[in-house]
């Protein structure tokens, strides 16, 4: 289980092309801050779970 304020490195790149995330809120949508633009997005936690990378 994602922890908040936790990084995450995902497989796909963000417009920005940033690759951490920031864990805002987690659970079945998980809140995620693009730490290069700040950027707020929701991910479902299973499509969540096959991007992550590594933390
Ligand atoms: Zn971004």
């Amino acid at each position: 289980m994602h922890q908040v304020g936790q990084i995450l490195r995902l497989r796909k790149k963000h417009a920005c092309g940033g690759q951490t995330w920031e864990v805002l809120k987690p659970g079945v949508d998980t809140r995620l801050k693009c730490t290069t633009c700040g950027r707020v997005i929701l991910v479902a936690r299973d499509k969540l779970m096959r991007q992550v990378k590594g933390v």
